[in-house]
């Protein structure tokens, strides 16, 4: 019944008759239940989850479309999302993988990366909220680029960590780090880029023809430096990519210490979302970024 329901949501989307055979399962996501359904000389990827959580596929679905506005990676097409018996589900192009990502590959890779983070607009956030993980990301526009980090990104993550118990201490130096923030970003104005807002290593891909891939973004307009130090939080995309990256759009020298500011974000979301030794990496890190300033 489900996936008669979804073949029939592909079908209206695209107006092709669509039915598929068996839907295969596919690994490697870290929040949903993910299939490749095929048939007819069509194929697509669909992602499924609770119906409760349409919101979040809606907000997918229109970040990869606004990722594949800017014109300048390949992002799967998003097809449609909806409800089907008691879950939600998101249907995109499928794109088979397994291209390796060798030395040309991931320069292509940084320079489109640039290429996108040249996309941008006056003011930061984005026209409406969407999900990081699972977590709840809020994009209202905002003129001030601190004013948006302090209060929707750092400031919010930080309330979330400290509700879910972060250790002693946290509020105190959340707060301290939130009330200096000017102090990393002394003669440094960034652009409001589009940015893909998740990208680490498991959101991205080669594609089988060779072509670096870009998906499950939790997209918004803001610092493009917040996507390069979340490149470098678990493991790094090698150095052809920042080479190319740099060559294309140089990167402001601040960002060495600012990438820390920035991944402290994904840190505590980390902590919100799985708990654990999060907590003291990110009081680690407050730590670091405080020793900065005093
Ligand atoms: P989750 O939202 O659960 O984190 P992902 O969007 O990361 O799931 O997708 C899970 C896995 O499915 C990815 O690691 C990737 O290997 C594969 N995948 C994602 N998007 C596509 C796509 N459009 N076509 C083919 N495979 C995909």
């Amino acid at each position: 019944m489900k996936w008669q329901k979804i073949e029939d949501a592909i079908s209206k989307a695209t107006g092709k008759t669509f039915r598929s055979d068996r839907p295969s399962s596919v690994g490697g996501g870290c929040i949903n239940a993910a299939y490749h359904l095929q048939g007819d000389q069509q194929d697509y990827f669909v992602k499924l989850n609770s119906a409760d959580r349409l919101d979040m596929f809606e907000a997918e679905a229109a970040g990869l479309q606004e990722l594949a506005n800017a014109n300048a990676l390949k992002i799967p097409a998003p097809v449609c999302t909806g409800v089907a018996d008691n879950q939600c589900f998101i249907v995109m192009q499928y794109i088979p993988f397994g291209g390796r990502g060798d030395a040309s590959v991931m320069a292509t890779f940084g320079e489109q990366l640039a290429q996108l983070h040249r996309y941008t607009q006056k003011q930061y956030g984005w026209f409406r909220d969407n999900t990081i993980g699972s977590t709840h990301q809020p994009n209202h526009y905002e003129d001030d680029w601190l004013f948006f980090w302090r209060k929707h990104r750092l400031g919010f993550q930080l309330d979330l960590a400290c509700r879910h118990g972060l250790g002693a201490g946290a509020q105190s130096k959340g707060e301290k780090l939130l009330a200096q923030l000017e102090e990393f970003f002394d003669g440094y104005q960034p652009e409001a880029s589009l940015l893909h807002g998740d990208l680490w290593s498991g959101n991205y891909a080669i594609s089988s023809e060779g072509e670096p891939v870009i998906f499950d973004p939790a997209v918004y307009f803001g610092d493009r430096e917040a996507d390069l130090a979340m490149t470098e939080l678990f493991g790094s995309f090698g150095r052809e990519f920042y080479a190319a990256y740099q060559n294309s759009w140089p990167l402001d020298e601040g960002y060495t210490v600012r990438k820390t500011l920035y991944n402290l974000y994904h840190i505590l979301n980390h902590y919100n979302l799985f708990g654990g030794g999060y907590g003291s990496q990110a009081m680690g890190m407050m730590d670091r970024l405080l020793a900065e300033i005093c």
